[in-house]
C-alpha cells in the first residue's frame, strides 16, 4: 500500500511517498531556516506563504523520485496537528484536493505520533509495545505505546519543550537558530561538570517534567559571570546544560520502562538527535538490559515519511479521515 504524506506544521515543506508504513520510496524535505534564522526562531505567516510557494513543487519531486505517479497512491496522509494553525492549513488544503481529485482516502496525523512513527522506518522490526520518550521543539511526552496508534499518555512538560530549552539557551549562549545542534557539539568539548545546574524532578513518582527553572538558572549564571567580570566558557555551560537536561529525561524514561516491565526504551523528536542523549540512554540500557532505538538525524526532525508511517498504521487500524478534517493546531496526544 502507497501512501503518500505531506507536512508543513511548522517550518519544513515536506512530501513522502511510502509503502506499507516502513518502506521509504521518497521523502523530500525543504527547510525554510536559512530564512527564519534572521528573525532568531520562526515567523508564522512566513512559514505559511514559504510552504505556499514550495508545496506543489515538493510533491512532484517525490513522485519522481519514488518513480511514480498519482495514480499508484492509495492513501494520503496528512498533518492535522498540533502546529502553526497557517502552516498546517497548505498541507491539509493540499491533501484534500488530492484526496478529492483522485478519490482516495485521506488520513490526518498528529505530527507528535509522526515523530514516535518515524521509529518504525529506522527499525524494520520493532513492535509495540514499547516506552517512548517525545522530546521535540515544541514537546515533551512520556508515553507506553500499547499498540501501533494507541498510546498511554503518561508524562508531559508543564512549561518549555526539551528542544525549546536547548534553543533558548542556545540564543543566550549568541548560537544561531536552531541551538540544540549547536549545544550538542560545544557539550563534547566542555566539562559536564563544570557547573551545577539543578535538575528538576518535581514530585515523588511524577512523569512530568519541567525546564524552566533550569533555563533561568542557566540565564542567571551567564549574568553574574558577565557581572564579576569573569570569563564564561561557552563549552562548559553548554555541557553542563546538556547534561542537567539529560539527566532527567534518561531517569525518567527508565522509571516508566521498569514500571511498565518494558525492554525497549525509543526516543523521537529532534532532540531525539542529540548524541550525548542517545549514548547516556545507550549505557544505560546495555547496564541494565533494555533495548534503546531512536531514528537516523534525518527522520528525527520534521519530515513527511513519518507522517506516511503514522497516517499507514492508522488507516490499517481503521481509524477514519474524510474531507471534513480541519487543521488542529493545539492537538495532544490522547
Ligand atoms: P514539534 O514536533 O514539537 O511540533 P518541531 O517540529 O519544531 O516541534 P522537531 O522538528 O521535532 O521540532 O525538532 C526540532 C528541535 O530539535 C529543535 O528545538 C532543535 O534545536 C532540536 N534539535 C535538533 N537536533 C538536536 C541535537 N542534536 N541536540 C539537541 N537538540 C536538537
Ligand atoms: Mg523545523
Ligand atoms: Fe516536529
Amino acid at each position: 500500500m502507497l501512501t503518500l504524506a505531506i507536512e508543513t506544521s511548522c517550518d519544513e515543506t515536506s512530501c513522502a511517498i511510502i509503502r506499507d508504513g516502513r518502506e521509504v520510496l521518497s521523502n523530500i524535505i525543504s527547510s525554510q531556516i536559512d530564512i527564519h534564522r534572521k528573525f532568531g526562531g520562526v515567523v508564522p505567516e512566513i512559514a505559511s506563504r514559504k510552504h505556499i510557494e514550495a508545496i506543489n513543487n515538493i510533491i512532484q519531486e517525490a513522485l519522481d523520485e519514488a518513480k511514480c505517479t498519482f495514480n499508484d497512491i492509495d492513501l494520503i496522509g496528512v498533518t492535522q496537528g498540533p502546529g502553526l494553525v497557517g502552516a498546517l492549513l497548505v498541507g491539509i488544503s493540499t491533501a484534500k484536493a488530492l484526496a478529492y481529485g483522485l478519490n482516495k482516502p485521506i488520513m490526518g496525523v498528529n505530527h507528535i505520533e509522526g515523530h514516535i512513527c518515524a521509529n518504525y522506518i529506522e527499525h524494520k522490526d520493532l513492535k509495540p509495545p514499547f516506552t517512548c520518550l517525545i522530546v521535540s521543539g515544541g514537546h515533551t511526552y512520556l508515553v507506553y505505546a500499547k499498540d501501533y496508534a494507541d498510546y498511554e499518555l503518561i508524562g508531559r512538560t508543564r512549561d518549555d519543550a526539551a528542544g525549546e530549552a536547548f534553543d533558548k539557551i542556545a540564543r543566550a549562549l549568541g548560537l544561531p537558530y536552531p541551538g540544540g545542534p549547536f549545544i550538542d557539539n560545544l557539550s563534547k568539548k566542555g566539562n559536564n561538570e563544570a557547573i551545577d545546574f539543578p535538575r528538576v524532578f518535581l514530585e515523588n513518582n511524577s512523569y512530568d517534567f519541567s525546564f524552566s527553572g533550569l533555563k533561568t538558572a542557566v540565564l542567571n549564571y551567564l549574568n553574574q559571570t558577565k557581572q564579576k567580570g569573569e570569563e564564561i566558557v561557552i563549552e562548559d555551560v553548554a555541557a553542563s546544560f546538556q547534561q542537567a537536561v539529560l539527566d532527567v529525561l534518561v531517569d525518567k524514561s527508565f522509571r516508566l520502562a521498569k514500571e511498565k516491565s518494558s525492554n525497549k526504551i525509543v526516543i523521537a523528536g529532534g532532540v531525539a538527535a542529540n548524541e550525548g542523549l542517545r549514548k547516556m540512554m545507550e549505557e544505560r540500557g546495555s547496564r541494565e538490559n533494555i533495548e534503546i532505538f531512536y531514528p537516523s538525524r534525518i527522520l528525527c526532525t520534521d519530515n513527511a515519511a513519518m507522517i506516511g508511517s503514522a497516517a499507514y498504521f492508522n488507516y490499517i487500524k481503521g481509524k477514519k479521515s474524510d474531507l471534513h478534517l480541519s487543521v488542529e493546531p493545539n492537538l495532544g496526544l490522547k
